[in-house]
């Protein structure tokens, strides 16, 4: 199938309140043009460099509404690279990285949209932090004067056991409504972003209202 008719049949397929997120990491300007003209938007890249280098291909002028998320990890003296070009950071994983990029944004009259990583997935290496990390930073929430905390981001781990699958984006999704609850103050803390191509309906069953989804839009990546 084309890239237009996986975007068709997923915005089809999607219920009301969750967006789609097009992963176009790895994958040339052209296709992305092939989705915009397909009526996407909103495009995730995971490396700096490469989503410069697509910024500067497409620009706003020729592509209004283009819009661009970071999923990958973010190293701090790349933030530059990254924070101008942006709508909205989804893999902010580190205190010190929420850090940075307060400073940046103070410093360049910003506000800068963030989802904070959890981490729920069995595996060791997986980014993000602990659900008890995140309850605490956000009692901090009102230091971070240009941060704007706009909900979680997950990633599942990677298994073909969809009970556990399962159980990881129930455990983001219970954590999301915790948060909700308590921190009513955070008026735009409303994001819950799980989902990829082989687990998303798992994700939507359990509260993802973003799925982030390269494979299933684009084809397979070349490494
Ligand atoms: C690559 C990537 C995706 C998309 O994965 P697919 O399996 O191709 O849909 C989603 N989220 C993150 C964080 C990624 O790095």
């Amino acid at each position: 199938m084309s890239i237009a008719e996986n975007i068709k049949q997923l915005k089809e397929t999607l219920p009301q309140g969750t967006s789609l997120v097009a992963v176009s990491k790895f994958h040339p300007s052209t296709a992305i043009v092939e989705a915009y003209a397909a009526g996407q938007r909103v495009f995730a890249e995971s490396r700096p460099q490469e989503l410069l280098k697509k910024v500067q291909e497409l620009p706003e002028a020729d592509y209004p509404g283009l819009e661009w998320h970071f999923i990958g990890h973010l190293q701090t003296n790349k933030l530059k690279m990254v924070l101008p070009y942006v709508s909205l950071v989804q893999s902010v994983d580190s205190l010190r990285l929420l850090d940075e990029i307060q400073s940046w944004a103070a410093k360049n009259s910003r506000i800068v949209d963030v989802l904070l990583e959890l981490h729920v997935a069995m595996e060791e290496s997986k980014q993000g932090f602990y659900e008890e990390e995140i309850v605490e930073l956000l009692f901090r929430a009102q230091t971070y004067r240009n941060i704007r905390f706009r909900g979680l981001m997950a990633m599942a781990s990677n298994t073909d056991d969809f009970s556990i699958v399962e159980a990881d984006f129930e455990r983001a999704d219970s954590l999301m409504a915790y948060l909700v609850d308590l921190f009513p103050e955070l008026e735009d803390f409303n994001q819950l972003s799980t989902g990829m191509s082989h687990d998303w309906p798992l994700a939507v069953k359990h509260g993802s209202t973003m799925v982030r989804i390269g494979t299933a839009i684009f084809g397979g990546r070349a490494l």
